[in-house]
């Protein structure tokens, strides 16, 4: 801590608190970032994680380092549990407090089940690296489990994999699934043809990619049909078990579900007894402070705030960093005694990415598909990456994959208990059976030699 300069604490090391920390770097205050996670996740390319292009370390930089030159910003591993609004103090999970002049709460946001958490087990989401190793454990494991029994039966039954939520993060992983079994696994499995995968997209609404025109949406649904999905428009996911969801009345079995759907802000908003919209957004003032807190800013995904149209601020990067940026300006503003000013949205476009040069960008006035949206997908992705330290691997592993259709990122961890509550999950008690008895008779022949 420096002196008597004005404690600022900020909650969450994300793309609204990153920014906000960075603004208030070597600045006279003394600043407190806290986050459970000891990074800052690159979210946006999470589901190349996911999908065995990049590894975890590739997307995700420690907190303490890319704030190492910061001299007034000291980064806490922890949990913040509540807030002591009256004594101006935020709780730790440990009972600890941690004092502030200002408060700067950017925790996020999840994936919401609409009220079914039940599901998250059966259905997992997308939001932490830890998110993207078990999707990418649970991708590779159903090829391999398929291979195994055709290996061990002569044959095996369809492979299919189920994607709920057609928005940006549901379709980045339909076409990078049905892009994968197609490409890069086909040639490394022997038993199983892994290009007759079914990847089936199922979406609510009429379109993909609804924020989009309704011709990029077009052009989106077909990009991902040639790559093989099965996209299912006006498609509510009723009920999910075990390997199977239910579309309407009808269930259909599967092997993986990924759920990319619903948004729930954290629920640190509710602790701040601030009024919240229907997914547990702050409803903020123009400078994103609260109405009866000036001191307390909510920021990013967790800040519901309109644009001066009327359509709401969305919970994206760019507008995370806007408010980490802004807010930093006018605490800086205010202790010099200048007055506050309203956050104002700047909307540089939007892109999404489909598939290996497949994607769709409505940028500078342009509306763009197919590879030139996805070099420039690819090129905003790269530039954002910068003040990673493995940028350049980045790039190489991408250019790899795009020339050679490989996927280097394959490992699947865990050990043979969790392999077990996997094919017990996917296969039944059948194959647990088989593979009970083949480990009891490798353990038999390990004891006898
Ligand atoms: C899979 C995926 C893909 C995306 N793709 C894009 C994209 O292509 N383009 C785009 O613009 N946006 C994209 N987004 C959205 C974008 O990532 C978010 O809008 C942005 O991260 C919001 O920033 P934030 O600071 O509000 O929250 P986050 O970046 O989520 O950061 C929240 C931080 O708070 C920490 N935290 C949470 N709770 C606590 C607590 N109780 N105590 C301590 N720390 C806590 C978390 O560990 C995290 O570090 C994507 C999001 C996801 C999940």
């Amino acid at each position: 801590m420096v002196g008597d300069d004005p404690k600022i604490v900020i909650v969450g090391g994300g793309f609204g608190g990153l920014w906000a920390a960075s603004a208030l770097a070597n600045k006279p205050v003394s600043v407190t970032l806290i986050d459970r996670k000891n990074h800052h996740v690159f979210q946006p390319l999470l589901y190349q994680v996911a999908t065995s292009v990049l590894s975890p370390g590739e997307i995700a930089q420690p907190l303490r380092r890319i704030l190492n030159d910061a001299k007034n910003v000291d980064v806490l591993l922890g949990e913040v549990t509540d807030f002591d609004k009256e004594n101006s103090a935020v709780k730790l999970e440990d009972g600890s407090k941690v004092e502030y002049d200002y408060l700067i709460v950017a925790a996020g946001a999840r994936h919401s089940y609409f009220g079914h958490n039940d599901w998250e087990t059966s259905a997992p989401g997308l939001k932490t690296l830890e998110d993207a190793v078990e999707m990418r454990r649970r991708i590779l494991l159903a090829f391999e489990l398929a291979e195994r029994q055709a290996y061990l039966e002569g044959e095996h039954r369809p492979l299919n994999f189920v994607v709920v939520g057609g928005g940006p993060t549901g379709v980045e992983l339909a076409g990078a699934i049905a892009d994968i079994a197609r490409q890069a696994l086909a040639k490394d499995f022997k038993k199983i043809d892994t290009r007759k995968t079914k990847v089936i997209l199922f979406e609510g609404s009429d379109r993909v990619l609804g924020t989009f025109t309704p011709d990029l949406t077009d052009s989106a649904k077909k990009q991902l049909e040639d790559l093989g999905v099965e996209v299912r428009l006006n498609s509510f996911v009723t009920d999910i078990a075990p390997g199977k969801v239910k579309v309407g009345e009808d269930w259909i079995e599967c092997d993986v579900v990924l759920w990319a759907t619903g948004v729930a802000a954290s629920p640190l908003g509710t602790r701040l007894v601030a009024e919240t919209d229907k997914a547990g957004r702050v409803f903020v003032e123009p400078d994103l402070s609260l109405k009866d807190h000036k001191n307390i800013f909510v920021i990013g995904d967790m800040a519901s705030i309109r644009q001066e149209d009327g359509t709401p601020v969305p919970g994206v990067s760019p507008a995370a960093m806007q408010m980490g940026t802004a807010t930093a300006k006018n605490i800086l503003a205010e202790i010099k005694g200048k007055p506050r000013t309203k956050f104002k949205y700047v909307d540089k476009g939007s892109m999404a990415t489909i598939g290996r040069s497949k994607a769709i960008a409505d940028v500078f006035g342009m509306k763009l598909t197919g590879f030139v949206a996805w070099m420039f997908w690819l090129f905003l992705h790269v530039f954002f990456l910068i003040g990673f330290r493995n940028r350049f691997a980045v790039i190489f592993e991408w250019f790899w994959a795009y020339l050679t259709r490989e996927r280097s990122a394959r490992l699947i961890t865990g050990d043979a208990a969790e392999l077990r509550n996997a094919l017990l999950f996917l296969e039944g008690e059948e194959a647990v059976k088989i593979l009970d008895e083949r480990s009891e008779r490798n353990k038999a022949g390990r004891s006898a030699t």
